[in-house]
């Protein structure tokens, strides 16, 4: 442990302005460590759709920059009830929301956009660089050299890959080749809010065999749409018109409110993917450099676990980089505390995620009671609360 309050690394840089990249930089300029954000869009613009965010990611956030959650709450919608229906519009159950009751914060649903925007805005605008793309690094025993697209370089002390699914950060450092393909495409976007397809503080998930879409609501008058498919082709269309006109075509047998709410979205706010993920790391920390988000353990969505893990990571990256007494030990407990974590959440989102398309079944009690363990363990983790770094009980794991 620590015995001066001197930071361990004054300067440190963060590739990608994502949830988890901005995330960090917030944290880490908390504690007087002058970290940088490196970003290669050019601009940040309304993209994304809605990202729902848990009591262990708000909890992360909260304990990151207080106050912030209250903001994110401002923004988004707070979910109360969750209505399963199938593709044809009937009702196969409505519940209420267990989160608030079970783990003390409810299900917040948010445009990505807005998260973004809520997270930059705590940063002084002069440590977000737009328009800087990673494409390469050196290190040293005393510092680390990053290498950018539009010729520059920078000097930091750490330098952190927050770059996504896709991290250059990653293939440099591991490469381990493009994501997994789990087989199914996505397609999402964000809408005006039309409370006769979706009451106010409720979420709509209707499937039929091998697709399924949710309605969200995410606040400031916007609503959300999020419609994936089983498909063995993951190729991307190549203009926004023809990815408009794929999913239409995939959803076309649709009840009518579906295919009317993507018919009505413009086509360059349809963002196009294949839901992908990777297998587990071993070791996320080589030296000066480390992983985190997507980066680092990529998921599938079924979970709803990539942002929250992302801000969990956030926190105790920080926490050991304020704790521990040199870098290495401070990069090496990071990944004690974080890799066994989210290896379970990867594995049980990628199995998850093939359960979306099979039709509803009856859980027997023992697996339900698993289940419910699985969850408790997911959503308690609390950064006031040692027992979060405790390895899985064997009871937990799946
Ligand atoms: C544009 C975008 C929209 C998204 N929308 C949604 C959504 O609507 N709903 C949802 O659930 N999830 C969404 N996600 C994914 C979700 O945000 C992540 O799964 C999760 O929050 C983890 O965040 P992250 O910061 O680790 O990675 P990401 O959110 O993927 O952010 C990574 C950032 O790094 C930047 N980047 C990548 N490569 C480089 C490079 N070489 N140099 C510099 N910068 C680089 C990217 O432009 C991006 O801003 C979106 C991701 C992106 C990039």
């Amino acid at each position: 442990m620590r015995e001066t309050s001197k930071p361990i690394v004054e300067k440190v840089a963060i590739i990608g302005a994502g949830p988890g990249g901005l995330a960090t930089a917030i944290a880490l300029r908390e504690q007087g460590i002058d970290a940088h954000v490196y970003e290669k869009a050019r601009e940040f613009r309304p993209i994304g759709a809605g990202v729902g965010l848990h009591p262990n990611g708000l909890r992360c956030l909260d304990a990151i920059k207080p106050g912030i959650v209250d903001t994110l709450k401002c923004s988004g919608c707070q979910v109360q009830r969750v209505t399963l229906k199938t593709s044809t519009g009937e009702t196969i159950t409505t519940y209420e929301n267990p989160m608030m009751k079970k783990y003390g914060e409810a299900t917040l649903t948010i445009w990505w956009w807005r998260l973004q925007q809520i997270l930059a805005s705590e940063l002084p605008s002069d440590v977000i660089h737009l328009n800087y793309h990673c494409i390469g690094f050196e290190q040293n025993e005393n510092s680390i050299i990053t290498h950018f697209e539009n010729g520059k370089t920078v000097a930091a002390d750490l330098l952190i890959g927050a770059d996504g699914v896709n991290s250059t950060v990653r293939e440099i450092l591991i490469g381990d080749g493009q994501p997994r393909y789990v087989g199914s495409m996505s397609w999402r976007a964000v809408v005006n809010y039309q409370e006769e397809l979706l009451p106010d503080n409720e979420v709509i998930l209707m499937k039929e065999e091998k697709s399924i879409v949710f309605l969200l609501n995410v606040g400031e008058g916007n609503m959300s749409w999020l419609a994936r498919k089983l498909l063995p082709d993951s190729t991307l269309s190549s203009t926004f018109a023809e990815a408009k006109s794929r999913v239409l075509r995939e959803f076309a047998n649709w009840m009518e409110p579906v295919r009317e709410l993507i018919a009505q979205t413009d086509p360059e706010r349809i963002l196009e993917g294949p839901i992908c993920d990777r297998l587990p790391l071993k070791q996320w920390s080589y030296g000066r450099v480390t992983l985190l988000g997507d980066a680092a353990h990529p998921m599938t969505p079924a979970a709803g676990q990539g942002a929250n893990t992302t801000f969990e990571d956030a926190y105790e990256l920080a926490e050991c980089l304020r704790n521990f007494p040199d870098l290495q030990t401070a990069l090496a407990n990071y990944d004690n505390r974080r890799i066994q974590r989210t290896a379970i959440i990867q594995t049980h989102s990628a199995e998850r995620e093939q359960l979306y398309y099979q039709p509803l079944q009856q859980t027997n009690q023992q697996l339900q009671q698993k289940r419910e363990n699985f969850e408790n363990w997911m959503y308690d983790y609390d950064p006031k609360s040692e027992s979060r770094l405790r390895y899985l009980p064997e009871t937990v794991a799946l």
